[in-house]
């Protein structure tokens, strides 16, 4: 996936990053906006690209390996890489929305799962806790930190409640590609894995499951779903690692913002 060497940046493209995962976080809000019973993935992906477009960027996602769509939209057990459908969103699913924008020769990404009316108690517990788990994953961005101790921190407040960590799907490197050096697993130990510095932008992202951590690729080469069918969460952000503590690229502001 990620080749090469880590790319750190300077204070003059992390500013060029920062300009994208604004422009990323407002792309989301616009796509909030229209997440409900009743619309369809495919409405989500033509507003998210129409918004990127108008704003002078690109969708990172679109044509990338051949992806066909400017959005991952990954309802229920579907854990990320989900294509757009016509099929209407149901009360009771959950979908995640994961958005990449490239603007001036960088890439921002983020993912939120959003619950579609009224979900179980237990699936709601799953997003709550997977959200969580990121900022746990954040915490540990620091420079000195090795990338074992974000990936530790992640598997450490979900495994024990029980739910399951994706193994095969990792975070990531991000800058001028959108998946760089060093990987950032959302389970290992502490202490482990490349030294974390200054500089690094990292693409932070759990994939939690309510059931199994096994999962399975469709026939379309891309979708990749939970093998028990039991539902999956996912959150990202992109952050810069800094000496005290991690800065945050995107934000879900805009998204918590369209859902009041
Ligand atoms: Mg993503
Ligand atoms: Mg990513």
């Amino acid at each position: 996936m990620a080749t090469g060497v880590i790319q750190f940046k300077t204070e003059e493209e992390i500013e060029l990053m920062r300009a994208a995962g604004q422009l990323l976080a407002r792309a989301h809000g616009e796509v909030a906006a229209l997440v409900r019973e009743g619309a369809t993935t495919r409405q989500l992906d033509r507003r998210a690209e129409e918004f990127i477009r108008d704003n002078g960027a690109t969708p990172s996602f679109k044509g990338y390996n051949n992806f066909p769509y400017s959005l991952c939209l990954s309802p229920n057990s579907v854990v990320v890489h989900g294509f757009a459908t016509d099929e209407p969103l149901k009360g009771g699913d959950i979908l995640s929305v994961d958005c990449g924008v490239f603007l001036n020769g960088y890439h921002a990404d983020s993912a939120y799962t959003y619950p579609i009316g009224e979900v179980s108690p237990e699936v709601r517990q799953l997003l709550k806790e997977t959200e969580a788990s990121l900022y746990k994953g954040i915490e540990q961005a620091i420079s000195g930190n090795r990338v074992g101790d974000i990936s530790f921190a992640i598997q450490n407040h979900v495994a024990p409640k029980g739910y399951g960590v994706v193994r095969e799907l990792v975070g990531h490197g991000v800058g001028a590609k959108l998946h760089e050096k060093p990987e950032v697993p959302n389970y290992g130990k502490r202490g482990s894995g490349p030294l974390l510095q200054t500089g690094m932008t990292l693409a932070i992202e759990p994939m939690v499951t309510l059931g199994k951590k096994d999962v399975v690729q469709e026939k379309d080469g891309w979708t990749i779903r939970t093998r028990d069918k039991k539902p999956a969460a996912h959150f990202e952000h992109t952050v810069v690692v800094r000496k005290d503590k991690a800065e945050i690229l995107t934000s879900f502001s805009y998204i918590e913002k369209a859902l009041q």
